[in-house]
């Protein structure tokens, strides 16, 4: 995909924007473990963005800074990314999950109570994998009765990013379990701070504390909160899923080029010249930069295709798996690099993705993904069945 004059222009005016109001000590500020650092400067910057016109492009264009292109929006995190803005971890599921949810499935009603508060902060979270129902996401359990006005749901949400920090929660429940398993399957809006709800953070091997379990013990959540027709929240939830459009890997790979760049700063200690290097390793930083920009060329393409319709099944799969390899690979080269002093350091920077400045952790991060999106087993899976036509898997 390449630039037209007004996609030039959006870069240029977004670079003078950054210029003008990024917070050079954004690092410090949210840095550590320094949870309330974290947050002020999550909802500091995110406030900036969104009067900026820059935090909801994908909205319709009666909102503001709505109604972008898909080739804007590209541009917008390519750029937020290359200028080394924080990334709005914080925001990003009120801002694509639920509010596409909402815009697409939800009530004039739910629309006008969430959207205005999504723009003022409202931090919201998705409850949809189990303990028994990740990539089988179509087994949950978690029961929902209707009772008058109420639904009383009870059951155990796994795995919900940012769920001890949330105000709302995107729930999937069961109110049927006489049929297919897509078929019994509701979609509720939840808010956190309803009776019956235990949230307990969940510590990674990072010791970072980005998910939460939510335990429901008989929580009650009006019916005005359903989402589409009872039974159908399935197809809800295919909404939300797609919401993000392989934004988030755009956005990462650019962080990643960024950070090669500061890989070969440190490496040759400022002066740029990898001749300096041991061979070894400058053909290790040369081999991650060609992989690098040859995940830029493939995201470019499934961009460009996903916009003309004409995207080929698989395509997203072999591009998940290819960043996941590449993102660890990318790391563990950083880990190399910094070697005793990568061990040693505790320090790392909340949110900010190949930015830390702390190579253990992002090496560890990275694991997160072969499962985030869809396990790398269950691409390769589609990619074997629908591309290769290789025979189904059998179960059981
Ligand atoms: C960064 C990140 C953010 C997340 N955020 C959220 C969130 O906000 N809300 C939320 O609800 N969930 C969230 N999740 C959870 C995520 O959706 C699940 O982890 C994912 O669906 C996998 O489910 P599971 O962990 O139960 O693993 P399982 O499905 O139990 O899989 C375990 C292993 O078995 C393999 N496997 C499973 N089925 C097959 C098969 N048919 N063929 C071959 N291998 C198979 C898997 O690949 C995996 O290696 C997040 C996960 C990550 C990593």
């Amino acid at each position: 995909m390449t630039d037209n004059d007004q996609l030039s222009g959006l870069r240029t005016e977004i670079r003078d924007w950054l210029a003008h109001n990024l917070p050079a000590d954004w690092r410090d500020r949210q840095g550590g473990d320094n949870t309330a650092g974290f947050l002020a400067m999550q909802r500091e910057w995110f406030t900036k963005l969104v009067e900026g016109g820059y935090a909801t492009p994908h909205w319709p264009k009666e909102w503001p800074g709505g109604g972008r292109s898909l080739a804007e929006q590209i541009v917008m995190f390519e750029e937020l990314a290359r200028g080394g803005a924080p990334r709005m971890s914080l925001f990003f599921v009120s801002l694509y999950h639920a509010a596409m949810t909402l815009i697409e499935c939800g009530t004039d009603a739910q629309r006008a109570r969430h959207l205005p508060a999504i723009l003022k902060g409202e931090v919201w979270c998705q409850g949809f994998s189990e303990p028994g129902a990740g990539s089988d996401l179509a087994a949950l359990r978690t029961r929902a009765e209707r009772r008058g006005d109420r639904y009383i749901v009870s059951g155990q949400k796994i795995w919900s990013t940012l769920g001890h920090f949330a105000d709302q929660c995107l729930l999937l429940v069961r109110t049927d379990s006489s049929g297919a398993k897509q078929a019994g399957i509701t979609f509720l809006l939840m808010d956190m701070k309803s009776k019956g709800i235990d949230v307990r953070p969940i510590r990674q091997i990072t010791g970072d504390e980005e998910f939460a379990e939510i335990f429901l013990d008989e929580v009650e959540i009006p019916v005005e909160n359903l989402v589409g027709q009872e039974n159908e929240g399935w197809k809800v939830a295919q909404v939300t899923l797609s919401s993000e459009r392989g934004l988030t890997l755009v956005e990462l790979t650019e962080r990643m080029a960024l950070s090669l760049w500061r890989l070969v700063d440190a490496a040759t200690q400022g002066t740029g010249d990898t001749g300096m290097l041991d061979r070894s390793v400058a053909r290790s930083l040369v081999d991650i930069s060609a992989r690098i920009e040859a995940m830029r060329a493939m995201l470019a393409t499934l961009m460009a295709n996903r916009m003309a319709g004409r995207e080929a099944v698989g395509d997203a799969s072999i591009l998940k798996l290819a960043y996941s390899r590449l993102s660890r690979d990318f790391t563990a080269l950083g880990l190399r690099l910094q070697s005793f002093a990568a061990m040693r350091d505790t320090r790392y920077v909340l949110g900010a993705g190949y930015e830390t400045g702390n190579w253990m952790f992002d090496f560890l991060n990275s694991y997160q993904y072969n499962i985030a999106g869809g396990s790398n087993e269950i691409q390769r899976n589609i990619v074997s069945e629908r591309v290769l036509q290789m025979p189904r898997e059998k179960l059981g």
